[in-house]
């Protein structure tokens, strides 16, 4: 995923990539990456500092964290990044800010690679307790019944000691 900054116009550029999971090297052991990852970037700024504007999306599949169905994540990411021109007399970075990113590039370079910043946002895109619903109920500990789908008796019988004395006296 390359944007070719000899191509990069003054008013607005615009650089769509569609790339496969597999070709960006996405993977992870509990999600299963299922189409291909759309790329928009639109480039704007001065001939010195580009500003890119970059949102990605794909879709992948994960077990509920709580009851281990599939569960289909829509992923959108995105992300900003300024690449600056350092000319002939390269200056130390500014501080970029928190939202945005900046990169100096040379002025002989004639691309920059954006596969590895897509690949992380990606990543960070992903959550961490992923459920199947808001109110996933999840599976019983003692019998492993997902009582989203039923019922189980375990609740019950598992009662604290201590309080079955108190229903006693009840
Ligand atoms: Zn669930
Ligand atoms: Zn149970």
């Amino acid at each position: 995923m390359k944007i070719s900054l000899r191509e990069i116009e003054a008013s607005e550029t615009e650089f769509n990539f569609q790339v496969s999971p597999e070709e960006m090297d996405l993977f992870s052991p509990e999600v299963e990456f299922l189409e291909v990852v759309e790329t928009r970037v639109r480039v704007t700024g001065s001939e010195k500092q580009h500003l890119l504007d970059t949102s990605i999306e794909t879709k992948a599949q994960c077990k509920c964290s709580r009851c281990l169905e599939p569960v289909s994540l829509p992923l959108r990411a995105d992300f900003k990044l300024i690449l600056k021109s350092c000319g002939p007399f390269a200056k130390a970075p500014e501080t970029p800010s928190e939202e945005e990113d900046l990169v100096l590039v040379a002025d002989s370079d004639t691309s920059f690679d954006i596969t590895e910043r897509v690949r992380g946002a990606i990543i960070l895109s992903l959550p961490l307790k992923p459920l199947c619903r808001e109110d996933c109920r999840g599976l019983c500990p003692h019998c492993g019944a997902n009582l989203n789908l039923k019922t189980c008796q375990c609740g019950e019988q598992k009662l604290d000691p201590r309080w079955s004395k108190l229903k006693e006296l009840m």
